[in-house]
């Protein structure tokens, strides 16, 4: 069984405990490997290894911690067979989407965060003859990294890549249900010959090492992507530390189809925001609101295409539906099909596990592609996040409606809009209460905009310049000549 380490102050150390988790592989349902179950000992021999790097890495200037951003990057790139084959074993996804999405997306943070490591963000203020303010933006201090297991390599690098190029050393906790690639990385950074100490990544669960970085008083800030509940409790862990904290939270996203929209587009782009990663991405459009006149002939050829794709070996090139990422996720989701039986949703294919898996794969976690009509906006299947490839279907008549039905949840993160009508497009995209609004496209990301949600779906944005002042703290100097 392979076993995975913590990187530590430019070192590869098993637990200090020597405890470990199993790392199963969802395809399968077998373990496969194992990962340190740290603890607070272990989160605390890595803030004392940021805590030694830190002067060194944020005075060393932002070129230079470019450069190693950018040899991170080749280095990764250079991997890049390896890492997606990696992702797929560790979270189930098909191996085609780790090959043109998670890698190539991990590489693409690293390459956009180097380059803005470069930019000077000071500014000069003039009062008058009177005096002149200059704004620094110096390091936040150490920064607390916790992804989710969703696209893990992908989201990690999204958050580290930022907080090295602002000058931050860093503690990252990847899920434990999927350490592989972020162990990977780890060792990379060794190869590559980044600074020990600056990149610290420490492997076990949320409960006790997640909790560990966000309370330890040397972390300056938090930067977490995961489940609402999850997010609230780690507000309310670093809120007596007074920790700068940005959370990524889950999302329940409308994706409108109106009835003036290129239906095909529409449709295609549909198929991939409900079950891409087997829907397990936060920004996928769980409810998808069609307009009454397109209603019937929409539903019947999403029912039909979510039908025919194509469930298997995540390793297989072929496969375009992988595993659910563990036995309890699948559970869940389950359970969550069946409360929307229960609550009298009728459900139109999927809804049960598939029959014909490949024989490597009969006891992996795996879950048909599920679309349920006939539920009202307030029906729990419509207001909860269920994280899996499982979509409603609501009719609309206007606009208005839309909008309401639309904003008609605690959560705020995306929404999709397919229209050939720009005004009503702009309109109803100024209306919807998210942090992303995509006409006629879904998932198209420009990593310079602004990227998080409203309302429940999260606290702050990342992105571009926000990430890179999430992770700085600006400093006023005001001189009298
Ligand atoms: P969780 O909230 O369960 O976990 C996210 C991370 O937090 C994991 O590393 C987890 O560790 C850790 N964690 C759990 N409890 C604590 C704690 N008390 N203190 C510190 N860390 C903790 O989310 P999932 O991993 O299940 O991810 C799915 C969720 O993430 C969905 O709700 C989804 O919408 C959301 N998400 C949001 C995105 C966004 O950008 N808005 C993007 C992607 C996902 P461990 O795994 O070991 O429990």
């Amino acid at each position: 069984m392979d076993s995975i380490l913590n990187t530590i102050g430019g070192r590869q150390i098993a637990p200090h405990s020597e405890k470990w988790l199993p790392n199963i592989e969802p395809a399968t349902g077998q373990p496969y490997g194992k990962l340190p179950e740290s603890d607070v000992t272990d989160v605390d021999a890595a803030v004392q290894a940021a805590s030694a790097a830190r002067d060194a890495w944020a005075e060393l200037g932002g070129q230079e911690r470019g450069a190693h951003l950018h040899a991170l990057a080749d280095a990764v790139e250079a991997r890049s067979e390896e890492l997606a084959r990696l992702e797929s074993i560790d979270n189930g996804k098909p191996i085609a989407l780790a090959r043109t999405i998670d890698i190539p997306r991990a590489v693409q943070n690293l390459r956009f965060f180097a380059d803005a490591a470069h930019t000077d963000r000071s500014e000069i203020l003039r009062t008058g003859e009177q005096a002149i303010n200059t704004v620094i933006r110096q390091p936040v201090g150490i920064a607390g990294v916790i992804s989710p297991w969703n696209l893990p390599l992908y989201l990690l690098t999204w958050k580290i890549a930022p907080a090295l190029a602002a000058g931050n050393p860093v503690v990252a906790k990847p899920s434990e249900l999927t350490p592989a690639t972020a162990a990977r990385l780890g060792e990379i950074s060794i190869e590559c010959g980044l600074p020990p100490g600056v990149l610290n990544i420490v492997h076990g669960s949320g409960g006790i090492a997640g909790e560990a970085i966000v309370a330890h008083p040397d972390v300056s800030a938090i930067s977490f992507t995961g489940g609402t509940e999850t997010g609230a409790r780690i507000s309310a862990t670093a809120a007596p530390h007074f920790k700068k904290v940005s959370l990524e939270l889950g999302g329940k996203n409308p994706n409108i189809i109106f009835d003036d929209a290129d239906l095909d587009a529409a449709l295609a782009g549909s198929i991939r925001s409900s079950f891409a990663n087997q829907g397990q991405i936060c920004l996928c459009g769980s409810r998808v609101l069609v307009h009454a006149s397109r209603y019937e002939a929409f539903v019947d050829s999403l029912v039909d295409q979510a039908s025919k794709l194509r469930i298997g070996d995540p390793l297989d090139d072929k496969t375009q539906q992988g595993a659910l990422v563990s036995a309890a996720h699948r559970d869940k989701i389950m359970a969550s099909v069946e409360h929307a039986r229960d609550e009298g949703g009728e459900v139109l294919c999927g809804g049960g596990v598939p029959d014909d898996l490949p024989d490597r794969c009969q006891d992996g976690f795996y879950y048909r592609p599920t679309v349920i009509a006939g539920l009202p906006m307030d029906a729990a299947t419509n207001q909860q996040e269920i994280f899996g490839p499982v979509v409603t279907v609501s009719m609309f008549e206007d606009d208005d409606e839309v909008i309401e039905m639309a904003n008609a949840t605690r959560y705020g993160l995306s929404a999709s809009i397919w229209t050939r009508d720009a005004v009503r497009a702009r309109r109803v995209a100024e209306c919807i209460e998210a942090g992303t609004v995509w006409v006629n496209c879904w998932l198209l990301r420009d990593l310079r905009v602004p990227f998080g949600g409203v309302k429940h779906s999260g606290v702050g944005r990342e992105g571009g310049e926000e990430a890179m002042r999430f992770f700085t703290e600006p400093k006023t100097i005001c001189e009298v000549p």
